[in-house]
């Protein structure tokens, strides 16, 4: 199938205006970092400058912590859930009214194509700020007891694959259970937190409720270690992950770790085939297969195999790659050349280990870091494309022969973040997602959110759930009764 020609059709950047540089946001207000050290952060999608952003340094990170505090101490804390409902709102709202700016700016630090920045992640940050919002005055209802308390500051880390989104995930249930905030963003992507301190001021949050530190691994890990952090929520790495569970374990800090994952897409022959071939393509190529639930491992029934495969390809053949700004396209850039080099050696490693590469056919752009939609068959399980989080648009395929060993593939993998289920029956859909160890199982869909709806993982994706009343409770204290 050859793809139509489109003309271009380019989001304009004009909507945004990049500083050519940015402080910290602590205490209300952008400063210095006492550090003096910055970074720089780039265009994925053509390697250019936007910005030079400040390291968040010791002295800083204590700065951020102390501001928090106080703002828990004096004014947040204190404040009746239904006057902090309103901040929420407030917040929501702007966030839904300014989501332009948002999404480009997104586009233009992250990489992502603007369908999926304008369409998913800023509406979806807006969501969460709404229902958490209506939740801040309920929290005798959220399953902590009677009058449940806060924990106090909150310190949170995010990665770079949704930063907006990962932010909105983070600090809405934290303020509406009553902490106070320093936040984290990954240093490939801190723009948008940076666009979210200037709506904070916006919306009149009192100083020191919010405080968002730039900087890079070492920043993260001062804030994990202050001990006047009272509650620590990360996503990212599962390396880093054990290292903070390492690092809290015996402090009086409770951790919520989102990590990575291994998904199986699980095909079977009664599947829809067209239906279950964009469920494939969203699953792995959508944010070009960085994030962490993507469904990365195919498991096809056998006697579906060949057909699944061959329609795969065709719609793969369909899918234009290329400027992210530009709103036809459905993949964009991969985020960072760390992450185009960690892409593109495991992908080797499938070669090396004899699995069948196959890649979309089409050009990619010159500059900027570019992996194009692939997937890999003849992979066995003990291929380190089966087993390990490529956290890219590769599709490992494997298929089964029967449902028990579906199951057993599914589950070998020491991930247990999300899975998908494609079949015509529903007492199949409930006796899989039974039996797969993973925190998500989505039925003839994939890749589906709703702030209603607990997120998280088993196994080595980490603990504790966000999202739904269950994201509220990592923020909640047991309250006593009257
Ligand atoms: P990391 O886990 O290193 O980064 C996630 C966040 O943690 C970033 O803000 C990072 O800062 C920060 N960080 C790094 N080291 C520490 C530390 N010791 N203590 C506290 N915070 C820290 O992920 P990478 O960006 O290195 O990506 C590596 C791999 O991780 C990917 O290939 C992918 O497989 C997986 N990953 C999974 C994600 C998920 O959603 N589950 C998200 C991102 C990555 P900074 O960015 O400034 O270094």
């Amino acid at each position: 199938m050859t793809a139509f020609d489109y003309a271009p059709a380019p989001e304009s950047a004009s909507v945004v205006d990049i500083a050519s540089s940015y402080g910290l946001f602590i205490n209300g207000e952008f400063t210095d970092a006492t550090s003096g050290e910055s970074l720089k952060t780039i265009n994925p999608a053509t390697e250019e400058n936007l910005a030079e952003v400040a390291v968040a340094g010791t002295e800083d990170v204590e700065r951020a912590v102390r501001a928090a505090r106080t703002a828990y101490e004096r004014t947040w804390g204190p404040m009746p859930g239904p006057e902090r409902s309103k901040y929420l709102f407030r917040i929501a709202r702007l966030l839904a009214e300014r989501s332009r700016e948002f999404a480009v700016l997104e586009v233009l630090d992250n990489g992502k194509p603007i369908r999926e920045a304008r369409d998913m992640d800023i509406p979806m940050a807006s969501a969460y700020f709404f229902y958490y919002a209506g939740w801040a005055d309920k929290l005798d209802y959220a399953g902590r007891g009677a009058n449940p308390r806060p924990h106090g500051v909150a310190g949170q880390v995010i990665p770079w694959n949704f930063p907006l989104l990962m932010l909105a995930w983070k600090i809405a249930p934290a303020l509406a259970a009553g902490n106070t905030v320093v936040l984290k963003p990954a240093e490939t992507t801190p723009l948008t937190a940076l666009l979210f301190a200037d709506l904070l001021q916006q919306a009149d949050l009192p100083p020191g409720v919010v405080n968002i530190i730039t900087g890079a691994g070492r920043t993260g890990a001062d804030l994990i270690a202050h001990p006047d952090v009272d509650k620590v929520a990360f996503t990212g790495s599962t390396k880093v992950g054990k290292q903070i569970a390492r690092q809290v374990a015996g402090t009086h800090k409770q951790a919520t770790l989102e990590l990575g994952g291994k998904a199986a897409n699980i095909i079977f022959d009664d599947a829809p085939v067209d239906q279950a071939v964009e469920g494939i393509v969203n699953g792995i190529y959508f944010n070009a297969g960085q994030v962490c639930c993507a469904g990365s491992r195919l498991l096809v029934a056998e006697s579906v195999a060949d057909e699944v495969i061959d329609r795969l390809k065709a719609r793969l053949g369909t899918l234009r790659v290329g400027d992210p700004m530009d709103k036809n396209t459905d993949v964009g850039a991969v985020n960072s050349a760390a992450q185009l080099s960690r892409i593109t050696e495991l992908a080797n490693a499938g070669d090396a280990e004899g699995a069948v590469r196959w890649s979309a056919p089409g050009d990619l752009p010159e500059k900027g870091y570019w992996f194009p939609p692939t997937v890999f068959t003849e992979v066995s399980t003990a291929h380190r494309i089966a087993r390990e989080e490529i956290f890219g648009p590769v599709l490992s395929v494997l298929t089964f022969r029967t449902p028990d060993e579906a199951i057993a593939k599914a589950n070998n993998t020491p991930y247990g973040l999300s899975a998908g289920v494609w079949t015509e029956k529903g007492s199949r859909i409930l006796a899989m997602a039974d039996a797969i160890r993973s925190g998500v199982v989505w039925a003839n869909t994939f890749n589906k959110f709703d702030p209603a709806s607990p997120f998280g993982g088993y196994k080595e994706s980490g603990y504790g759930r966000e999202g739904g009343r269950h994201g509220l409770l990592p923020y909640l204290i047991e309250g006593g009764t009257q």
